[in-house]
């Protein structure tokens, strides 16, 4: 299976996904104009991916290692695109993010793959100015949950 087939195989999945969770989510709480909302959010993720896979050409061939051998572990910040910032290509990196590019568990845990089974053998935390984890703290979030 080619990786485009793959990418696109996946947002059908996540599509699914966001359908399953739309109809719960509408059941709980959400009005229909907020469920259609986010129905049509699906929808430009699943046309963009379209086009982005019709364009994946040979890069559905890369290796599996990142070709440049490091990873980064950056906040999940909308505002950032690692790929701009850090000059990177499909296949260049691996990228961690989550919120705070924080050294989590899972983080960790993606880490230690990223070097053991992929091979690299630098890795770049990274933090930003105005992140918004910086508005809160963990109690806040707790008492969210
Ligand atoms: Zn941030």
């Amino acid at each position: 299976m080619s990786k485009s087939k793959f990418f696109h195989k996946n947002c059908i999945f996540l599509f699914k996904l966001q359908k399953y969770f739309a109809i719960h989510e509408k059941e709980k709480s959400k009005t229909v104009d907020e469920v259609n909302k986010m129905s049509k959010i699906v929808t430009e993720i699943v046309e963009a991916n379209k086009k982005y896979a019709a364009n994946f050409g040979d890069r559905g061939n890369l290796a599996l290692p990142p070709a440049r051998g490091f990873a980064i572990l950056i906040c999940m910040d909308a505002r950032l695109d690692p790929a701009q910032y850090a000059g990177l290509a499909e296949g260049n990196a691996d990228v961690i993010r989550n919120a705070g590019g924080r050294a989590s568990d899972d983080a960790i845990r993606s880490l230690v793959i990223s070097h053991k089974l992929l091979g690299t053998n630098e890795w770049f935390v990274i933090h930003h100015t105005d992140c918004g984890m910086e508005l809160f703290t963990s109690d806040i979030i707790s008492g969210l949950l």
